[in-house]
């Protein structure tokens, strides 16, 4: 085939693919489905909230729960209340008796390509061990452990040798910073950490036990106890242990053969907190519990993932965000399957990185955010194109709204056509996912997450609280309890009540509706899409134009990678639309650009959407989620002086972006 046939061909199925508005799973994909009937619907509409032991049956429970919700002090929901479990053992333990302990429960692998590989026999004694060691160290039953680690294994063994001994874990992700872990150890009143002298990133060693250090000096109250893991080795900073410090690798030594019996928790017993990413402010504890969350992350893999012990999964998240909690560590383990685990960056050392992983470990289940889709877009086909990518069964993205794309560009290069796409809408409160397609079961909608999951009562409604009419864009509301919901914020009922319950409930009527903050479209299908937080707006002239609908637009256009669209300051309207935009490599970043961007902005919502400015950078800010901070960009546009960066995962960006705005 010469060149000409080949871009002509490539070019008719690019059009044939753009045009495409639904798509179907394969006949083979749902023969092998674990979910494949479209009456689970019906069945948990008929028998809700019966319908949510079908997700507590996937574990094993030491003292079976007699009634599946409480719900008598509404808000406060509890579910399977009087039952009592352990997490360590559902991940653990009952796979090395069921006759799996020689499976694959961890393959890790370092950014310069050293791997472990943690049988389920191998993670049962590390998780056996840590748990006395931290049992030594003094730690006691619902004494809170933060574990400020970046991706190497230690991190899950220590998140479950937590769950082993009841002894909720605070992780808080290693890019932050010292003062981000100061605020959350002091938050949870926490005296215990557990962390890593450093990691590689790009190639570059990372001295992080000094921030660690720097953070400890900054905490309120006495900390008896931190652990160091020994990750770097010859290349570390040379650190001292100080005071009440310990070396991971010796208290492991000392504990060597120890055996711990699961402490028998109650379903509601906290598992852990979590500290949301603050995209919008001051961080919130999330609590989440030991049976709902568990149950729920059991079942959302089952059916969402569609998750086989045999499979080996792999999610590209971070452990540090919640898609890493529940669907590295706790779904996927608490269904005995292989989770694969990577320390390094997409494009170290090369752009085709994550490829040649999914080709190494024959991935089957692939899972990641629409960022870095976009990311590799921008890169180009050619790198997957490099590698065998035919292992891969089903791909999933999480964290924003995914264009369509970006998610056309992942179901040819990535799924070849074949795989079919989950686009999970979730958050850290919901434990789980929550709006998505079955991938068994239900049309694909390129840019619309799909339908309520099975059970969950996710509406869009007007400020009214009626339902809006389809087509119309609305608030996401919740008006069912689920089992993977948070149940407070940690210390702070009042402020749980005030920020997810007070907006749409009617408390009188005892009619209780939580509030995601996110606005979303309803189709006539039922299919919602989400168009983002409702606070990201712009006023322009009195019309209030979504940022998530503009920035859709703009990444339409073709040769548009990404793109992020703030309010600024206006004289005359208000707040007109700044728009900071990256290419996809091979486009210029000139006026005919401009020009396009404008013009698309135009066809697709109005000329009152029309970007004012457009600045072509080659980075967004983004938080560890990879989200990108609005807030940041706000302040660029109006020139102000920029807020807290802490929680940026690319400071750097920040000087480059206003070098790039000031020079337009
Ligand atoms: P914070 O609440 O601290 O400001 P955050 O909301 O960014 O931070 P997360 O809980 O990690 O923290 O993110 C959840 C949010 O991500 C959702 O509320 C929604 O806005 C967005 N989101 C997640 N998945 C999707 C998806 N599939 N489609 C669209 N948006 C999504
Ligand atoms: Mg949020």
């Amino acid at each position: 085939m010469n060149m000409a046939d080949d871009e002509s061909g490539d070019g008719q199925l690019e059009a044939r693919l753009a045009e495409q508005e639904a798509f179907e799973p394969s006949d083979d994909f749902v023969e092998q489905a674990n979910v494949s009937d479209a009456s689970i619907y019906d069945e948990f509409a008929d028998n809700w909230p019966a319908c949510w032991t079908r997700a507590a049956d996937l574990l094993d429970w030491d003292e079976e729960y007699t009634q599946v919700l409480d719900d008598s002090e509404e808000p406060f929901y509890e579910w399977f209340a009087d039952g009592t479990l352990n997490a360590s053992y559902n991940c653990v333990d009952r796979h090395v008796e069921n006759g799996a302990k020689n499976r694959v429960a961890i393959k890790w692998e370092g950014e310069h390509g050293e791997t472990r590989t943690y049988t389920y026999q191998d993670l049962f004694r590390e998780v056996n061990e840590f748990a006395a060691a931290l049992r030594d160290l003094g730690v006691e039953e619902d004494d809170v452990v933060t574990l400020y680690m970046p991706m190497v294994p230690e991190l899950p063994v220590a998140m479950l040798a937590c769950a082993r001994i009841g002894a909720p874990h605070s992780v808080v992700f290693a890019g932050f910073s010292a003062e981000a872990l100061a605020t959350r150890m002091n938050a949870a009143e926490s005296r215990y950490l557990v962390t890593c002298d450093g990691y590689y990133r790009r190639g570059d060693p990372l001295d992080h036990q000094a921030k660690a250090n720097e953070g400890l000096s900054n905490v309120d109250h006495e900390v008896d106890a931190t652990v160091v893991v020994d990750r770097l080795g010859d290349n570390g900073f040379g650190h001292d242990l100080q005071r009440n410090q310990h070396d991971w690798d010796s208290l492991m030594s000392a504990h060597q053969g120890d055996r711990v019996d699961p402490v028998e928790r109650g379903a509601e017993d906290m598992l852990f907190l979590m500290y949301t990413s603050g995209t919008t402010g001051k961080p919130k504890g999330v609590k989440h519990t030991t049976g709902g969350y568990l149950a729920y992350t059991a079942w959302t893999s089952h059916s969402v993932l569609d998750l086989e012990p045999e499979d080996t999964y792999w999610c590209s998240a971070d452990i540090g965000w919640i898609t890493g909690h529940s669907y590295i560590v706790y779904g996927p383990l608490a269904l005995g399957t292989t989770t694969v685990m990577y320390e390094g960056t997409p494009d170290y050392p090369d752009r085709g990185r994550l490829w040649e992983l999914v080709e190494k470990y024959a991935v089957d289940v692939f899972y990641t955010a629409p960022t870095a889709i976009r990311a590799f877009m921008k890169w180009g086909p050619e790198y997957p194109a490099e590698y065998d990518l035919s292992t891969l069964r089903l791909l999933g993205t999480v964290g924003e709204p995914i264009n369509p794309r970006a998610w056309k560009w992942y179901y040819k290069h990535i799924g070849g056509e074949e795989c079919p796409i989950v686009d999970t809408w979730w958050q850290t409160e919901t434990g789980g996912m929550m709006v998505s397609t079955l991938p068994g079961v239900g049309t694909m909608k390129p840019g619309s997450a799909g339908p309520p999951l099975p059970g969950i009562g996710a509406h869009v409604v007007d400020t009214g609280g009626d339902e809006v009419e389809a087509g119309q864009a609305g608030y996401l509301t919740v008006d069912r309890p689920w089992p993977g919901m948070l149940r407070t914020l940690y210390r702070n009922d009042e402020r749980f009540v005030d920020e997810y319950w007070q907006t749409h409930s009617d408390a009188d009527a005892g009619e209780w509706v939580y509030f995601p903050e996110d606005g979303a479209k309803i189709d006539d299908d039922g299919y919602i899409t989400i168009l983002g937080r409702v606070d990201d707006v712009v006023n322009v002239s009195g019309h209030r134009l979504g940022t998530m609908e503009i920035e859709s637009a703009i990444v339409g256009v073709e040769g548009v990678a990404e793109a992020a669209v703030v309010g600024g300051d206006h004289d005359i309207k208000g707040e007109a639309v700044y728009a900071y935009v990256i290419l996809e490599d091979g486009y210029g970043g000139d006026d005919e650009m401009r020009d396009r961007i404008v013009a698309g902005v135009d066809d697709a919502i109005g000329p009152i959407a029309k970007p004012e400015s457009v600045t072509f950078t080659p980075e967004l800010p983004k938080t560890r989620s990879g989200k990108i901070m609005r807030r940041l960009l706000e302040e660029i546009a109006n020139g102000e002086e920029l807020g807290d960066t802490t929680t940026l995962r690319n400071p750097e960006v920040v000087s480059d972006i206003q070098e790039q705005a000031s020079g337009d």
